[in-house]
């Protein structure tokens, strides 16, 4: 640590850590109480003399809801200026002050003293006052705490990011009394919410909006929810477009060879080869899978088919136009003028994700040229 370092502890009552800021002592004695009171330290922030501030944390809490208090603490250190951090309010306040002074001494007390003593007075339980409402209370705490760390950074869904590891489910939401939907947090850190659905288990959420109903807390802060959506609509997108490349798709025009007339005309005398929509298909694996009966099929061999497969004789299913497309072989020189038509996209690549690299330059392939080439 440097010489320039500040330290604070910041547990239960994380807003203690500013009062320290603003009454930061000479570096020596800074370094000093670093030292002394490193154990219980929550959050250090560290110059290295590099005049960027580093943020350290350290696991201690005695608070329910730990880390959320923790990253505003940092938020509220770091977008300061190095360590000039206006924090008069916190100064001031002689409640915060009070047991900034006293920090040792109240947890003693709150934690073991008045948990045993309350039962012994009252009921002649002193043991079991200090073991259930002192130790295990505790001891469920702190798991409960330290779950934010590791549990919703390791189980659940990703619905906001997958950037980085935290995640969203409930069963972390109830152990760590609502920070399971951590995946939102960590995204939207200024939002005093985890949980953004009415029904999903966030009582810290409940909490803070009750205070601020009785006037207990104001200027709460939601992230704004036109880009809350835009970052499921991505994580969504993400999922489906891996769904996508599972799939088989039909070959691109771009990817096939062009064929003159005279050489389709030739070719299908060879092959079952039938035009559709300027595409040339080669149906011989279908011919007798057809559910109009082969006939159909082999009455339009070497012709132009469009007409009829998009109605004519019957208006195909979109499965169909689906199926047809993966039979495609070549494309017809000078067979395909409208190359967005409906009739050439099959249905299932209207809606197509495709990465933002892969919109700039859709015709950047020299398969389509004036050249004749020979059927797949
Ligand atoms: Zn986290």
């Amino acid at each position: 640590m440097s010489p320039m370092d500040v330290q604070t502890r910041s547990a239960e009552m994380p807003v203690m850590l500013s009062s320290q800021v603003k009454t930061m002592p000479d570096p020596q004695i800074v370094v000093r109480k670093v030292r002394q009171e490193k154990r219980r330290a929550m959050l250090v922030i560290e110059s290295a003399g590099t005049g960027t501030p580093r943020l350290l944390t350290h696991p201690n809490t005695f608070g329910a809801f730990p880390e959320r208090a923790r990253d505003n603490n940092i938020r509220e250190l770091a977008k300061k200026h190095e360590f000039v951090a206006d924090i008069s309010d916190l100064s001031k306040n002689p409640v915060v002050r009070w047991q900034h002074k006293h920090y040792i001494q109240l947890i003693l007390l709150c934690s073991f003293v008045i948990p045993t003593v309350i039962p012994w007075l009252l009921w002649n339980d002193a043991r079991g006052g200090y073991v259930y409402a002192g130790v295990l209370r505790l001891c469920f705490v702190h798991h409960s705490t330290f779950c934010v760390n590791s549990l919703a950074h390791w189980l659940g869904e990703t619905p906001f990011d997958d950037k980085h590891t935290p995640r969203d489910h409930f069963a972390t939401a109830l152990v760590t009394i609502g920070e399971g939907y951590h995946n939102f947090h960590h995204q939207f850190p200024m939002d005093y919410r985890n949980a953004i659905k009415w029904y999903q288990y966030d009582p810290t959420k409940w909490f803070i909006w009750a205070c601020k109903k009785v006037g207990l807390a104001s200027h709460l802060k939601t992230f704004p929810e036109n880009e809350v959506r835009k970052g499921q609509l991505t994580m969504q997108l993400k999922k489906l477009k891996e769904t996508q490349e599972r799939l088989a798709w039909p070959n691109d025009s771009n990817d096939l060879p062009v064929i003159s007339w005279e050489s389709f005309q030739e070719q299908a005398q060879k092959r079952p080869l039938i035009l559709i929509s300027g595409f040339i298909h080669d149906v011989s694996s279908f011919i007798d899978e057809h559910p109009g009966g082969p006939h159909l099929l082999v009455k339009m061999i070497g012709k132009d088919a469009t007409t009829a497969f998009f109605g004519g004789v019957y208006d195909h299913s979109n499965a169909a136009h689906n199926l047809l497309a993966m039979k495609r072989v070549g494309v017809l020189h000078g067979g395909m003028p409208h190359g967005l038509d409906d009739k050439v996209v099959p249905p299932s690549q209207r809606l197509k994700i495709a990465r933002y690299t892969e919109l700039s330059s859709p015709y950047n392939s020299s398969a389509m040229s004036d050249g004749e080439g020979l059927l797949g």
